[in-house]
């Protein structure tokens, strides 16, 4: 096959693939590249709701009428229900 350049070092190589864009030497390394690349592409953080204190949700429970646990106990289900 004909010699190509390495796309990351710039060494001319000989192929072993017709697809191979990189040396030997840096295969591994481009590699390592690629997958951070789509992982940090496929794996995006959400975009989380700001927190709160356990004191604002406590605060919030005592307003409806709740203690905290039974007000945590409500936010699950209400998560079940969405989920399942
Ligand atoms: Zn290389």
């Amino acid at each position: 096959m004909k010699p190509k350049i390495c796309k990351l070092c710039g060494k001319t190589y000989e192929p072993t693939n017709k697809r191979q864009l990189y040396c030997l030497d840096c295969r591994e390394q481009a590699r390592k590249m690629h997958r951070a690349e789509y992982n940090a592409k496929r794996y995006k953080p959400k975009p989380r709701e700001p927190k709160t204190t356990l004191d604002e949700k406590v605060r919030k429970a005592r307003a409806l009428g709740m203690s905290y646990g039974q007000y945590q106990a409500q936010k699950l289900m209400e998560y079940a229900r969405v989920t399942i």
